[in-house]
């Protein structure tokens, strides 16, 4: 581990890194009222740092900065050129520190080295990506009436925007909201989810190396029902980008309706992943337990509903327990650990309670094993439960953890209807070497989003979100900058004198 940084000394899980301040206006400054939280490792629920606990005063300050910025300040007139060259400045300062920055989203996070480092190699993508898809497809239409009019489009930015973040996978969320509200020309307030501080403020040090004017950037730390909420309500914010929970997802478009807000909504999901006999079965094995509890289970598309057919679940079900088995529980910096503590005690106690629920639904539970020298930390084993029946609470709600509910079907007819027997529709998977079958299925899965025979991969241009309690608009590709971060201002022109109705001209 290269642990020449300056935020993250030796043996960095059990240190404790500098206090975070607020980043507002090109400073890095306490809150206006002077208080703080508490940041605590998921390792060792130790204390890791002290965070500027950012309230309304500091949202107002960061919002007029921001203001400022995108009226008065050369963001908002500056050449496209000069914008891309600090968004690939920062997408180069996030290569240069990738290690640290992984050590510092793993430390905060509990999640596992090796994943951490994928994920803030993608984060710097984000940029460069929308640095490209601006400058190449931000172009609008014509429209040419005869040889009368031309009317034409042109895209530009909303203005102030806040962002909202949760903390799982907290550098690669905040970084794709980021990205294309910058690169389109906004100014930008992002509030980070509070359990997850720490590469948010790593974030603010980047861009703030990268030079942008002061006040194009802004992070609010705090907590969601102060610092969210008063950045929801703030009439000089014209749009909120929203990722977390769903219920979260709909207190906010209430709060935003004073203001008229546009919002996009990223929410819960309780995606299936459905294997049919004649799948290749190692293959839907990796990729089910991958999907799972790879990111400790704390991922909005995690297939946490596995839809069996009849004549494979034995089978498969006894390679999943050999695999739950096997599964390596440590230390978050040690390059081999697949599973990492959770998030926080509350969240741990969530999950568990689950588990416990699932006993009482009448799940048989099989667990891994959590190692007695990581006890301290929110350590969920990965968690089968099996007989699950799709009605269950524990298959109709979102628990965001390792665990794992297992149905059997029989018929095409009958798993579809179960899949989508949900609020969610967030995701879907489906395992079939029945070419026909699989894009039915994809057709019929009431989600955002279906892979057939794969895994959770992302391409950067392709539309992400969810349908029904999953969210409201898309993020990814085109999506963000022309239906979110920008908006279509028509332009008529008249090429010639066309006819204007003479009201109250006195007829000569
Ligand atoms: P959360 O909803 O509790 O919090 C998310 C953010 O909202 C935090 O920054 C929080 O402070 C803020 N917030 C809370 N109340 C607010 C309010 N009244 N006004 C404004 N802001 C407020 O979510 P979480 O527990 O941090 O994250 C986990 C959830 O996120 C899960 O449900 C998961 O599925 C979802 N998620 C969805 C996606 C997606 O793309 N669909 C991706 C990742 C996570």
């Amino acid at each position: 581990m290269n642990m020449q940084t300056t935020d993250v000394t030796t043996a960095a899980v059990h240190t404790r890194v500098e206090d975070v301040k607020l980043y507002i206006d090109g400073e890095f400054m306490d809150a206006a009222q002077a208080v703080t939280f508490e940041n605590i490792n998921p390792f060792t629920n130790q204390l890791i740092n002290l965070v500027a606990e950012g309230r309304a005063k500091d949202i107002d300050k960061a919002v007029a900065a921001a203001n400022e910025a995108f009226v008065r300040g050369p963001w908002g007139s500056m050449k496209v050129a000069q914008r891309m060259k600090y968004i690939n400045r920062i997408a180069d300062l996030i290569d240069e520190e990738i290690e640290e920055i992984a050590i510092l989203e793993s430390l905060d996070t509990g999640l596992p080295i090796s994943q951490t480092r994928n994920m803030v190699a993608r984060a710097a993508e984000n940029f460069r990506f929308y640095a490209r898809m601006v400058q190449t497809k931000l172009h609008g239409e014509a429209y040419p009436v005869d040889n009368e009019f031309l009317n034409y489009t042109v895209y530009k930015p909303i203005g102030v925007v806040g962002l909202i973040t949760p903390w799982n996978a907290p550098f690669m969320l905040e970084t794709w909201k980021v990205a294309p509200a910058l690169a389109t020309g906004n100014t930008v307030i992002l509030k980070p989810g509070e359990l997850s501080p720490l590469t948010a403020n790593k974030l603010a040090k980047i861009i703030d190396k990268a030079g942008l004017p002061n006040g194009v950037f802004n992070v609010v730390h705090g907590f969601g029902e102060t610092a969210g909420a008063r950045l929801v309500e703030h009439p000089d914010v014209r749009a909120i980008s929203f990722t977390g929970e769903t219920t979260t997802g709909s207190i906010i478009i209430k709060n935003s309706a004073d203001t008229l807000k546009k919002t996009s909504m990223e929410l819960g999901g309780k995606s299936p992943l459905i294997v049919f006999e004649d799948a290749d079965l190692e293959r839907a094995l990796d990729a089910a337990v991958w999907g799972i509890f790879s990111f400790n289970g704390e991922r909005c598309t995690s297939n946490a509903r596995v839809f069996l057919h009849k004549n494979i679940k034995d089978q498969f079900i006894s390679a999943l327990k050999e695999r739950v088995a096997n599964i390596k529980i440590g230390h978050p910096m040690d390059p081999s650990t697949e599973l990492g503590p959770l998030i926080g005690k509350e969240h741990f106690n969530k999950v568990k309670s689950y588990i416990e629920l699932a006993k009482q639904e009448g799940c048989e539970v099989v667990q891994g094993v959590v190692p007695e020298e990581v006890k301290d930390g929110n350590f969920v084993p990965p968690t089968l439960l099996l007989n699950a029946k799709n009605d269950m609470r524990v298959c109709q709600e979102e628990i965001f953890g390792p665990v794992m509910a297992v149905i059997e079907f029989e018929s095409e007819d009958e798993v579809i209807a179960a899949a989508n027997d949900v609020k969610y529709g967030l995701a879907g998977f489906v395992w079939t070497n029945d070419i026909k079958r699989g894009h039915r299925i994809a057709f019929a899965v009431d989600a955002g989003m279906i892979w057939i025979n794969a895994q959770n991969v992302r391409d950067l241009r392709i539309p992400f979100g969810g349908t029904k309690a999953s969210g409201i608009g898309r993020e990814g590709g085109h999506y963000a900058i022309f239906e979110f971060y920008t908006e279509p201002k028509v332009i008529h022109v008249a090429l010639g004198d066309h006819h204007i109705p003479q009201f109250g001209k006195v007829k000569e």
